[in-house]
């Protein structure tokens, strides 16, 4: 980019609409960064809600006046001013714990608005689900049926569920984010989902709804979800054949959105795709449940870190960051790319070294960007963009580090939805013996 053009009118990197550089100055919708950086420190996640807004929006616009149920996938990032937002829409949500039920029910969700997905749902967590009436559990296996069974039968309740079938489809995916092939822990193999059904409906406090399958993330094509729609919809026939008869298809979340150059699978692409393929198949009475998290979430965060020390080396020029790890792990759990943004654009096109972008945690693998050609100075102050989704959800405290703030941006105004971690919060709950 030149930066002649980039400082005489406004302009946003692209793929990332809400952040745009007015006088070379990296905004947030109407709120300036380096404002916040100052006020708030560093590292820091900044949201913007008209970014998720839009995101929100993008799926209503395909969804149009059809029947469809979108449950944001919020373990994408649970802050509770973020669930606020998404139930303010008129959201769903997509729960995977009793900890998340609990934030969701916070915020005041509405329980007939929730599905309860994951392989590991505790005794604890089926009973709380079951009190409150979520809409569904998506099970994961004949064991799990069981047991939702008994405890719904010691409630004297009726438990609705679904089955997670897993339809053995590649989502040409990252291995790590890949959850619909056959060696993945997720889901019932769809050869006996027939089986598993037929043993739900012999089960006392179950009652039958529905049909769900999630089969990865950061997906880019129609491809893996129409191959997964078509294994699904066959099992719908069969299921019929049998007697049982499902009210609802719930194909889960995964949609891909950019950190680089990829093209991001727009709903409306996907979405009426799915629509042509249903009303052939005749099934336009079944209500869709979708679950995206990060494509509603992601490209509308950026984490702020500063520059801490430069580091010119033979091999390799660092820049030492006080961001790590442990506040955004997805460059060393996925070689994830995230884009760097400086919120102060250089004056003139000085960038001459290529630098890795490392944290200060006691691992190689603390890095969040790597050869990245930029002009950087001790003290600067850079953005990290698409960082929305599974970035603060999965930070840690390694290092006896606290996890970062977190700032919400609505237009010139922004609130910290949540405040930077101390040391008193870190070692709360910690005892000499
Ligand atoms: C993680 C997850 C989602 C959300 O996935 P995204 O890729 O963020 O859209 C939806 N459903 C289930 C069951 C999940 O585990």
């Amino acid at each position: 980019m030149s930066v002649l053009n980039t400082l005489a009118q406004p302009f946003s990197p692209a793929g990332f609409p809400h952040f745009h550089y007015d006088q070379g100055q990296l905004f947030a919708e109407g709120s300036k960064l380096a404002e916040i950086a100052q006020q708030v420190g560093t590292p820091c996640y900044v949201y913007s809600k008209a970014a998720i807004t839009q995101a929100w929006q993008a799926y209503q616009a395909a969804i149009g006046t059809r029947r469809v149920l979108v449950c944001y996938g919020m373990k994408a990032n649970s802050n509770l001013s973020i669930l606020n937002t998404f139930r303010a829409l008129g959201s769903g949500f997509d729960i995977v714990s009793g900890g998340e039920l609990a934030r969701v029910l916070k915020v005041g969700a509405d329980p007939k608005k929730i599905v309860f997905s994951g392989v590991g749902k505790q005794t604890w967590e089926i009973e709380h689900a079951i009190k409150v009436g979520v809409k569904c559990f998506n099970v994961e296996s004949a064991s799990e049926l069981k047991r939702i069974s008994q405890v719904a039968s010691a409630l004297k309740a009726t438990a609705t569920i679904s089955l997670r079938v897993n339809p053995d489809v590649d989502a040409q995916t990252h291995p790590y984010i890949s959850t619909g092939l056959k060696e993945n822990k997720f889901g019932i193999a769809i050869e006996d989902a027939l089986q598993t059904y037929q043993l739900a409906a012999t089960l006392p406090g179950l009652q039958v709804v529905g049909v769900d399958c999630h089969i990865g993330s950061q997906i880019t094509e129609t491809a893996p979800y129409l191959d997964a729609l078509d294994k699904l919809l066959a099992l719908i026939d069969t299921l019929k054949e049998n007697g049982i008869a499902l009210k609802h298809l719930d194909l889960g979340g995964g949609l891909g959105i950019r950190y680089d150059d990829e093209t991001p699978l727009a709903p409306s692409l996907l979405l009426s795709a799915i629509f042509t393929v249903i009303d052939q198949r005749g099934y336009s009475d079944l209500e869709l449940v979708f679950e995206p998290g990060r494509s509603l979430v992601g490209n509308a965060g950026v984490l702020m870190t500063t520059v801490q020390y430069l580091k010119h080396t033979e091999a390799r020029n660092f820049a030492i960051i006080d961001a790590g790890m442990n506040d955004l792990i997805r460059p060393a759990l996925y070689q994830a790319w995230h884009g760097v943004l400086p919120l102060d654009l250089p004056k003139a096109e000085l960038a001459t070294h290529h630098y890795d972008l490392v944290g200060p945690v006691c691992e190689s693998a603390d890095w969040l960007a790597k050869q990245r050609l930029l002009d950087l100075q001790e003290d600067q102050v850079l953005a990290l963009d698409s960082a929305g989704a599974y970035g603060f959800v999965m930070a840690c405290n390694y290092n006896t580090r606290g996890r970062p703030a977190e700032v919400l941006v609505d237009g010139s105004t922004w609130h910290i939805i949540r405040t930077r971690e101390t040391f008193e919060d870190m070692i709360r709950g910690e005892s000499l013996p």
